[in-house]
């Protein structure tokens, strides 16, 4: 099965593969490693013109190790994720410090060098050393959770324990560089977020195209549940109907607009602003959500008797009438209360 995986993925490459990439030519391990490392997060055509003005004003390691940074990162400019550049220049270094010019082409020398993982250590070694080295990148993990319905997210160790199991099972021993480029076109070319499955030399065993399942793999990252705070606001209301609002300080959650008060206690509020209270009404709690959290909101409609609406004087207090109400700035969970309150409906 394993070997008719990978016969199947080279015969297709051979046919369709991509052959003519610019670091497909002159193959070095430092062209190959300078294009891993571009390739990470970012598209082939995008590289190309970036992998060509790179190597060809720093077309060794010991150019690269023998630039400033500034210059370095000037051929980067535009191609983002300018750690992997800071990383190349450091590696290019250690690399001519301690390995006299030439990377390491085993998986250890690899890994212990800055931004190589093992994928791309895996890809240097197999493209460039031409001996059997094991990728993993997005395009080849998409694949194979395909493929073989690997559930759940590629981001937990499990999953990608499963996946690297897979990768290592299904790469052959014999033309190792080709089947590295060949899986990786695959997933570029034809196994894309929507999968060309009638042009896919591994179709027929194909459990997610079998099943008709493609677009559950692979599997989303879990959506992480947002906290849930709780809070108590009342609407305080005068004889003549004014609503209370208070307004919230000028930096922070909802700043500068006009919110209810919210507390836990009360009656110390009341009394703290000389409010009688003559009646109370719990309205149906509402949820209000915010980026990071959600907010459980409990309203109490609480009736005052005080006739005088300039009983709290504060400059940040003001009695409104919910069904016309002045032009300020209101939380949402203002308007909302203002809305149900005016129209009569149920929270
Ligand atoms: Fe991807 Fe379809 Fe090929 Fe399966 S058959 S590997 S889903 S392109």
């Amino acid at each position: 099965m394993n070997d008719r995986f990978s016969d199947r993925v080279l015969g297709w490459f051979d046919v369709h593969g991509r052959k003519d990439l610019p670091w497909q030519q002159d193959i070095s391990a430092y062209r190959v490693w300078v294009s891993e490392i571009m390739l990470q997060q970012t598209q082939v055509t995008t590289v190309i013109p970036f992998f060509e003005r790179f190597v060809a004003r720093l077309p060794t390691v010991q150019a690269l190790a023998a630039a400033d940074e500034d210059t370095v990162l000037h051929y980067w400019t535009g191609l983002g994720y300018y750690a992997r550049a800071r990383n190349l220049h450091r590696s290019a270094r250690e690399i001519v410090t301690n390995h006299g010019g030439q990377l390491p082409m085993t998986l250890d020398g690899l890994l212990a060098l800055p931004g190589i993982g093992r994928s791309t250590a895996g890809a240097i070694i197999a493209i460039a050393g031409d001996q059997r080295g094991v990728i993993l990148d997005g395009n080849v993990k998409r694949v194979l959770a395909r493929h073989f319905a690997v559930e759940g997210w590629l981001g937990e160790r499990t999953v990608a324990d499963a996946l690297w199991q897979l990768a290592d099972q299904t790469t052959p021993h014999q033309r190792v560089a080709d089947y590295t480029q060949a899986i990786m076109d695959l997933g570029a070319t034809v196994c894309m977020r929507q999968p060309q499955c009638g042009d896919c030399p591994v179709q027929q065993t194909c459990l997610a195209c079998r099943t008709q399942t493609t677009a559950q793999y692979p599997g989303r990252k879990p959506r992480k549940e947002k906290p849930v705070k709780t809070t108590r606001m009342l609407i305080i209301e005068n004889p003549e109907g004014e609503v209370l609002l208070l307004q919230r300080p000028p930096t922070g959650l909802w700043g500068g607009l006009w919110s209810f008060p919210e507390c836990d206690d009360q009656n110390a509020f009341m009394a703290d602003h000389g409010l009688t209270m003559v009646e109370e009404i719990a309205l149906q709690p509402f949820r209000h959500s915010f980026t990071h959290y959600h907010l459980d909101i409990t309203p109490m409609q609480v009736r005052v008797d005080t006739p005088n609406a300039s009983t709290v004087a504060e400059a940040s207090a003001r009695w409104v009438l919910p069904q016309s109400p002045p032009p300020i700035g209101f939380t949402r969970p203002v308007t909302r209360i203002f809305e149900a309150l005016y129209s009569n409906s149920l929270l």
